[in-house]
């Protein structure tokens, strides 16, 4: 594609991601990135926080799927990578916190043995000594999580540990929630005729439990981020959202509040519902679509505590927090156990998030009500009395597209359309094939092969 023009809108995770794509692999293409805001980066932002690049939303990356990991040795920054040094966790249950069941798979417990007295009652703990076949039957097509977990180990486990677990990922309620999206692990096992824990259980035997679940790199997430956007160079632009898009011959126009862009070919790495105000007048339907997935707001609070008033177990993570126990907070975590690079020695940094899809208490509390709020939950949970020495409120509102049942179908839906309405535009983004940042990365890629 020698000398095509292609513009990048968004300079997020899945822009950045396309863009190198297109400059690694087609180096003949012109290629601009036009973003909105005055730094790439979307909902990845590393900031100095006591003395620390600490993240403000994402501070790590899945490496048991591939593509992070392959953009990261790609871009030379694989040996500089971290691993958590705490992995255990607990989660907030009737008052006091328990840990996490061992072995567990996205919040299902392998073993009634790894389950903490407690944490489930009697009869929910003899169903998982068992093989996890469905009671009721699974449906056919793109069950929901809850559909799935309910069915095969019960009620409890559902709502105590995996939409706990699960809904934490995308501050999701996981009784709405894509089971192929979202755990598609689960749903394999489910339709395994040997039952969901017989077929975990077989496939837990195969892997390495010390094996790395997660990286990040110690400078923050940002670094990955300010990597791409230096390898673009001046290719990339800020402060220029885009406004609308239309169709010119074979090509596109790309309308700025700097004037029109024309460009062979486009990629839309911008949240689905921009993209879909972006895309009503080229197909309503593909718009309609993309538009209609909704999204949570959250936000993310960091607390930092002198450690003489306060020191977070060094072997944990930290905890979360199931959605029937009353508090604001939906997960806490013990920033400096969890990576040495974020120990100090002195302080104690907590990162506390509040807000799913169903909860939008946050939104409505000014900035000193919410870390008043926030912090008594850590009062109430961990039993800190005295005051942070430092706080920061990132707020994130709109941030974590959410996946029903059916979503691949639409996404699928939305493929189709563009193909046929809008030749040369892709759409890439968390709400393609989940908000993690590999995901992400992916989406990115392919959009890039799709207009490339
Ligand atoms: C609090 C929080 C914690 C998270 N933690 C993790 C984690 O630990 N691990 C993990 O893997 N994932 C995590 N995620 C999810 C992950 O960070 C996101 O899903 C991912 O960064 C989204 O990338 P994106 O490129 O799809 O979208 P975005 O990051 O939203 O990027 C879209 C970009 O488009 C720009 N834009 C919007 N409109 C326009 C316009 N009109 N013109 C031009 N530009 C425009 C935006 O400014 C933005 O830069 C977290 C998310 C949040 C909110």
């Amino acid at each position: 594609m020698a000398g095509r023009r292609v513009i990048v809108v968004g300079a997020g995770i899945a822009g950045l991601s396309a863009a190198h794509r297109l400059a690694t692999d087609h180096p003949d293409v012109d290629l601009t990135v036009l973003e909105a805001a005055n730094a790439a980066g979307g909902r990845i932002r590393t900031s100095p926080f006591a003395g620390l690049p600490v993240d403000e939303a994402a501070d790590a990356f899945l490496v048991r799927v591939p593509w992070a990991l392959d953009l990261c040795r790609e871009l030379d920054l694989a040996d500089e990578l971290v691993t958590p040094s705490a992995r255990a966790a607990s989660v907030w249950l009737d008052g006091t916190l328990r840990p996490l069941p061992t072995p567990n798979v996205l919040g299902v417990p392998l073993d009634p043995a790894g389950v903490a007295s407690g944490t489930l009652p009697a009869s929910d703990l003899e169903r998982l000594a068992g093989d996890g076949r469905p009671d009721t039957p699974i449906p056919d097509g793109d069950p929901t999580v809850g559909q799935v977990v309910r069915a095969c180990v019960g009620d409890a486990v559902f709502e105590r540990l995996v939409d706990a677990l699960l809904g934490g990922v995308n501050a999701g309620r996981a009784d709405d929630l894509s089971c192929t999206v979202m755990a598609p692990q689960l749903l394999a096992a489910a339709r395994h005729p040997d039952g969901l824990l017989a077929a975990l259980r077989a496939a837990q035997q195969q892997a390495d439990p010390s094996a790395p679940v997660f990286n990040t790199h110690p400078a923050g997430m940002g670094h990955l981020v300010d990597t791409l956007a230096t390898r673009l160079g001046d290719r990339l632009r800020l402060r220029t959202p885009v406004t609308g898009i239309g169709r010119t011959g074979a090509g596109w126009l790309v309308g700025t509040d700097n004037g029109v862009e024309v460009a062979d070919a486009v990629v839309l790495a911008v949240p689905a519902h921009v993209a879909g105000d972006l895309l009503t007048p080229v197909d309503a339907e593909a718009a309609d679509l993309l538009a209609a997935i909704p999204h949570a707001s959250v936000v993310l609070a960091t607390f930092a505590y002198r450690r003489d008033n306060f020191a977070a177990p060094g072997d944990q993570s930290g905890f979360l927090v199931p959605r029937h126990a009353g508090l604001l907070m939906t997960a806490c975590s013990f920033a400096g156990s969890k990576w040495a690079h974020l120990d100090d020695g002195d302080r104690c940094l907590l990162r506390v998030s509040a807000g799913r899809i169903d909860d939008d208490r946050h939104l409505s509390i000014d900035r000193d009500g919410l870390q008043r709020a926030l912090a008594r939950d850590l009062a109430t949970t961990v039993g800190i009395e005295q005051p942070p020495a430092a706080v920061r409120l990132s707020p994130w509102p709109r941030s974590l597209p959410q996946f029903a049942s059916g979503h691949l179908d639409r996404m699928a839906t939305v493929d189709e359309r563009l193909a046929e309405a809008a030749p040369g535009l892709a759409v890439a983004g968390a709400f393609r094939h989940g908000v993690g940042i590999p995901a992400c990365i992916r989406s990115g890629a392919e959009a890039a092969a799709a207009v490339a």
